[in-house]
């Protein structure tokens, strides 16, 4: 088969070569201006300077004007499978009503879940599929999607078995997490422990069997759950071959402690994290998550990525892309507002989304331009990389390329 040169690109950012954990400087960024990239059976083979990369056995695929190639978006934490909306709870929360006071009312994530529910399987595929395809246009070619919103053995699979159903129907790569402890859910009759014990009893094997998901979330916080309630059911996850994630330290601390312990892959969130989580989380091995998304849709503090950075942290930003606290789910301008408020480099801005989020999600395979990875890679209409973040997500790319072929 015959090889395909991509290009040529004005210039072309590999994000390879940078350490996984702390600040970066943009003189970091190994740039190659007039770039081309080789692709052959939907890797890269060859990366370097257009004309060089030419020969008699590779076909050209031509890139006209400006444009800057960076990695494909990887978006490391949303929860895109549900039902309906929460305009509502947007409105509510706006006039002054808190998240704990929506949720205690019978909003908030509950809402979602009985919206959720009433949803038939075909119908939870047709919004993934719809919501994916706008990301892959913005730029996200790889998207974690979390279950979380049945809240029962059977409707956490409808959730898990959707996300699998859509992943086999687009492009866009998906990989789901199972978030069964988004909450106690009310119509639970026991206590915390007890749901807990059914979910990991019940629904953890069949994840193992079906190959539904690798990946085990929780929500640590007084609205959810303990981490003392959390820690048989990690326990659990862990002696199964799990890998953990957690919902850390949003509005009061101790999920990322939780999550260190477990030696958790990532701790997203993070908002109300102090100095002694950060430097927690920076000598441990879990990934911290910032979604801005969520401190834009509930209007509170940015996670403290640059602490989070300067401690020595490995960062990587997210879109938490969801129905009730993070609606917009532009991953593009929700990092680079994060990267305004937190006076973060390009460098850092773009390897959250790139090679650090794809970190968090154990995949080795994609987020840096490299021979050997996956060809997942966009353009920028500009001949100047530092466009992409000035214009906050208003620069849409002009070409999204996944495995090599052009979307
Ligand atoms: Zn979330």
């Amino acid at each position: 088969m015959k090889k395909t040169l991509i290009g040529p690109f004005s210039q072309l950012l590999t994000l390879a070569n940078i350490p996984l954990k702390g600040a970066i400087e943009d003189e970091a960024l190994l740039v190659i201006e007039n770039a081309g990239i080789l692709v052959s059976d939907g890797k890269i083979s060859g990366i370097g300077k257009f004309d060089d990369l030419k020969s008699e056995d590779v076909q050209i695929e031509h890139v006209h004007g400006k444009s800057v190639c960076i990695p494909g978006l990887i978006d490391a934490h949303t929860h895109i499978c549900f039902a309906g909306s929460r305009a509502n709870d947007y409105a509510l929360r706006n006039s002054g009503k808190s998240y704990l006071e929506i949720a205690k009312a019978g909003g908030g994530i509950w809402d979602t879940v009985t919206k959720t529910r009433r949803a038939t399987q075909a119908e939870l595929v047709d919004g993934i599929i719809e919501r994916a395809q706008n990301h892959l246009k913005s730029g996200t070619t790889t998207i974690e999607i979390k279950s979380g919103y049945g809240l029962s053995v059977d409707e956490e699979l409808k959730m898990l078995y959707a996300i699998k159903e859509a992943s086999s129907k687009i492009e866009t790569d998906l990989i789901s997490t199972c978030l069964a402890a988004h909450m106690k859910p009310k119509d639970w009759k026991g206590s915390a422990s007890t749901y807990l014990d059914e979910i990991s009893s019940k629904l953890f094997p069949i994840l193992k069997s079906e190959k539904l998901t690798n990946r085990i979330d929780a929500f640590i916080e007084e609205s959810a759950f303990s981490s003392l309630e959390i820690a048989p059911y990690f326990r659990k996850a862990r002696a199964m071959g799990f890998s953990i994630t957690v919902h850390a330290d949003q509005f009061s601390t101790g999920g990322s402690e939780t999550a260190v312990h477990y030696n958790a892959v990532s701790a997203d969130h993070l908002e109300a994290s102090t100095q002694k989580e950060i430097e927690l989380l920076a000598k441990s091995n879990t990934i911290a998550v910032a979604l801005p998304g969520a401190s834009l849709g509930l209007g509170c503090d940015f996670t403290p990525a640059r602490k989070i950075l300067d401690a020595g942290g490995a960062l990587a930003i997210a879109s938490d892309h969801n129905p009730g606290s993070a609606p917009m789910g532009d991953l593009l301008s929700q990092a680079a507002i994060l990267g305004t408020f937190e006076k973060l480099s390009n460098a850092e801005v773009l390897a959250g989304i790139t090679f650090r989020a794809a970190a968090a999600l154990e995949l080795s395979d994609r987020g840096t331009l490299e021979k050997g990875k996956v060809a997942d890679f966009i353009s920028f209409p500009t001949d100047d990389y530092q466009e992409i973040t000035y214009h906050q997500g208003q620069l849409k790319p002009n070409g999204v390329w996944k495995n090599g072929v052009k979307q």
